[in-house]
């Protein structure tokens, strides 16, 4: 074989939201992009607030052009990565300083970084359903295998006995995603608390360093005052993988970072497995003038007012119509009980009312259905007569 068979495989196959986001281009070419109601993609649709176009513009008349085009740091620009760390400490009250963290292109490099700087061939890495179905490949590149543990029913908050049954002596990681894409569900206080007690006990009974692994692009899309706790504050072994993609609405700029915990087990070696890992995967130096944007807008996020208004008027709508939908605290996903066992069959009937909508088996959560709701609140107003259609076939 001259090339290798498993990418081979993983480059022909097209995700399955990227398949139906293809589908939607398609139909609106041929009906017109009003009469699609395109459900499938999480790409922002909030503008970036106006002091990223801001800084940019001032940053182009007004830094040196070599050095906020040249490279920085492997690691990432020295005084961005102290004003990240200040900034984290003042919100957060950890220690954190320059050399906790590394500059990455967005929270998939995080995660690959990450992963690669821990696991070994043969190892496991738990993650709780649905996930982000990244993670199997992701998980997979480095010979480690990914362990799926369902999540409880109906809150999806983790499921602490099936999470206990789930770790052995090879289980070497944990990655969490809160606010969960697709869920919209935000870890409480409470599951975080026991989520790090178990880990805790797990490390006692192993002698060897279970790692937590935080997932973090919707950290700030939150609504109603939820709290999401800093991990960092609740146990030593995380990495926290966070990115701007969705919280400044910049996912094709490809900017954030890995913050290390500083009470990390052998901590020096943590963070040079990071930065061997950034090395090795070819990952040095994310982009000089997005590390020098989002410095300066570290306590900015786009408008997020528009995300809870279309959460509202979907769950609402939705929930009268009698779909069973979970309640999304953050994220801007609605997830959906499908009103068949089938949930391909579901969506594929979807279709039938040009909405697009994504079956969720490939989260590791067949029966569900995922409904992105980043889009204009127009979109959904006009989509709901197809949505009431779309149930009444199944009652
Ligand atoms: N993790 C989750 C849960 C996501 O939903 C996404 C993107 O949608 C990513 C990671 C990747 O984010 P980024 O664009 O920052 O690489």
């Amino acid at each position: 074989m001259m090339y290798s068979e498993s990418l081979v495989k993983l480059g022909k196959v097209r995700s399955e939201i990227r398949e139906i986001f293809e589908y939607g281009n398609k139909r609106k070419a041929e009906i017109g992009a009003e009469n699609v109601f395109d459900f499938s993609i999480g790409n922002p649709s909030v503008p970036a607030p106006k002091i990223v176009d801001d800084t940019i513009k001032d940053l182009v008349d007004n830094f040196d052009s070599v050095a906020l085009h040249g490279y920085t740091s492997a690691q990432g620009d020295a005084h961005v990565r102290q004003s990240i760390s200040d900034y984290i400490n003042g919100r957060f009250g950890t220690k954190l300083t320059a050399n906790h963290i590394y500059m990455t292109c967005g929270a998939a490099s995080s995660l690959t970084i990450v992963l690669n700087a821990i696991m070994l061939p043969g190892e496991e890495c738990i993650a709780f359903t649905p996930y982000f179905p990244e993670y199997g490949v992701f998980i997979e590149r480095t010979g480690a295998k990914l362990v799926a543990v369902q999540s409880e029913d109906k809150t999806f908050q983790i499921d602490m006995e099936k999470f206990e049954a789930a770790i052995n002596e090879k289980t070497k990681a944990v990655i969490i995603n809160s606010p969960n894409n697709p869920s919209g569900v935000v870890y409480t206080k409470e599951t975080i608390e026991k989520m790090c007690d178990l880990l805790r006990k797990k490390e006692k009974e192993y002698g060897h360093s279970i790692f937590v692994i935080t997932d973090e692009p919707y950290r700030e899309l939150v609504y109603d005052d939820i709290e999401v706790p800093y991990i960092i504050n609740y146990y030593h072994n995380t990495f926290v993988c966070y990115s701007y993609s969705k919280a400044l609405s910049l996912p094709g700029e490809r900017i954030g970072y890995i913050a290390v915990s500083p009470d990390m087990d052998d901590e020096e070696d943590a963070y040079a497995a990071v930065c061997g890992a950034g090395r090795a995967l070819g990952y040095v130096c994310a982009s000089s003038m997005y590390q020098r944007v989002i410095e300066k807008c570290l306590d900015a996020t786009s408008d997020i007012s528009i995300y809870k208004t279309n959460r509202d008027l979907l769950y609402n709508s939705l929930t009268d119509m009698g779909y069973q939908c979970v309640y999304p605290d953050g994220a801007f996903y609605l997830f959906v009980k499908a009103m068949c066992d089938d949930s391909h069959e579901f969506c594929e009937k979807a279709k039938e009312h040009e909405l697009l909508l994504v079956p969720a088996d490939s989260f590791g959560t067949p029966g569900y259905i995922r409904v992105s709701y980043c889009v204009q609140t127009k979109q959904i107003e006009d989509a709901l007569p197809a949505f009431k259609k779309l149930a009444e076939e199944y009652k």
